[in-house]
C-alpha cells in the first residue's frame, strides 16, 4: 500500500499542503482532483522525490519512500507537457531510462530491444519505433511517453495531466485505454487532474484537494452521492 501520512510543504510562506494524510492500495488507480493551486503536483513531486516535504511520512510497500534514493523509488513519470527528445526515435526514447542504466543494472542490447517491442505493443504503436516525435500526434506523444515511463518496470506510475495538452475527444479516447494499461501493466497510479469527469470516470478512489488540504477520499460514487461539504458538491456538480 501507499500511505500518505501528514504531508506538509510550505513555499516561502505559502502552505501549498497541509498535513495530507491518505492511503491507497497497491495496484490502485487513484486521482488527486481538485482545483488549480490546491497542491495536487505538489503532491506527485513529493512522491517523485522532487519536492522533499517539510513535514510528513510517505511509506510504499512497507519501505520509508522519502528515504530511498529516486531512483530506487521505481516511479514512472508523465507530465502534460512531457517533452520526448526530439532527437531520438520513438524506440530511443522509450529505451532511454535502460539506456542509461550502468553495470549489472544494465540489460543487454537485445532485452532492450524485447522490451521496447512489447512496450510498443503495450501502447498500441507498433511499426512506430523508427519515427522522431515531430512525426507523431500529440496523443501519440503521450502514449511514447508513456512506454517511456514503463520501460523502467516502475512501482508506481505518476501522471500530472498527461492528456491535459490534447483536445477534449482524444482526451476522452485515452481514457479507456488508459485505464486498461493501467491495469495489464499491474502498478500503482496517482493520477493528478483538474477534470472532475475525468477523475470519475477512471480513477478507484479520487482524492479531492483544496487548498493544499484533503477535503475527502472516496470511490468516485461515494464523493458523488456524499460530498463531504458545499466545495465539493460544487466542483462535482460543474461535472454533470
Ligand atoms: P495546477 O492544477 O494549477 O497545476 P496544483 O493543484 O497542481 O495546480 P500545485 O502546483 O501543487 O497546485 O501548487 C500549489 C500551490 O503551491 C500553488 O499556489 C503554487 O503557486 C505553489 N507552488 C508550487 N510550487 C511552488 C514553488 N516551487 N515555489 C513557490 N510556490 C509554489
Amino acid at each position: 500500500a501507499l500511505e500518505i501520512r501528514g504531508v506538509s510543504k510550505t513555499f516561502g510562506r505559502f502552505p501549498a499542503l497541509r498535513d495530507v494524510s491518505l492511503r491507497a492500495r497497491d495496484k490502485e488507480f487513484l486521482a488527486l482532483l481538485g482545483p488549480s493551486g490546491s497542491g495536487k503536483t505538489t503532491l506527485l513531486r513529493v512522491l517523485a522525490g522532487l519536492e522533499t516535504p517539510d513535514a510528513g511520512e510517505v511509506r510504499f510497500g512497507g519501505e520509508d519512500f522519502l528515504a530511498l534514493p529516486v531512483r530506487r523509488r521505481r516511479v514512472g513519470m508523465v507530465f502534460q507537457h512531457y517533452a520526448l527528445f526530439r532527437h531520438m526515435t520513438v524506440a530511443q526514447n522509450i529505451a532511454f531510462g535502460l539506456s542509461v542504466r550502468r553495470g549489472a543494472e544494465r540489460p543487454s542490447r537485445d532485452e532492450i530491444a524485447e522490451r521496447v517491442r512489447r512496450l510498443l505493443g503495450l501502447v498500441q504503436l507498433e511499426g512506430y519505433e523508427g519515427r522522431y516525435p515531430s512525426q507523431l500526434s500529440g496523443g501519440q506523444r503521450q502514449r511514447v511517453a508513456l512506454a517511456r515511463a514503463l520501460a523502467i518496470e516502475p512501482r508506481m506510475l505518476l501522471l500530472d495531466e498527461p492528456f491535459g495538452a490534447l483536445d477534449a475527444q482524444v482526451r476522452r479516447g485515452l481514457r479507456r485505454w488508459l485505464r486498461e494499461l493501467h491495469d495489464r501493466a499491474g502498478v500503482t497510479t496517482v493520477f493528478v487532474t483538474h477534470d472532475q469527469e475525468e477523475a470519475l470516470d477512471l480513477a478507484d478512489r479520487v482524492a479531492i484537494l483544496r487548498d493544499g488540504e484533503l477535503v475527502q477520499l472516496g470511490t468516485p460514487n461515494e464523493v458523488y452521492e456524499h460530498p463531504a461539504d458545499p466545495f465539493v458538491f460544487d466542483f462535482l456538480g460543474a461535472a454533470c
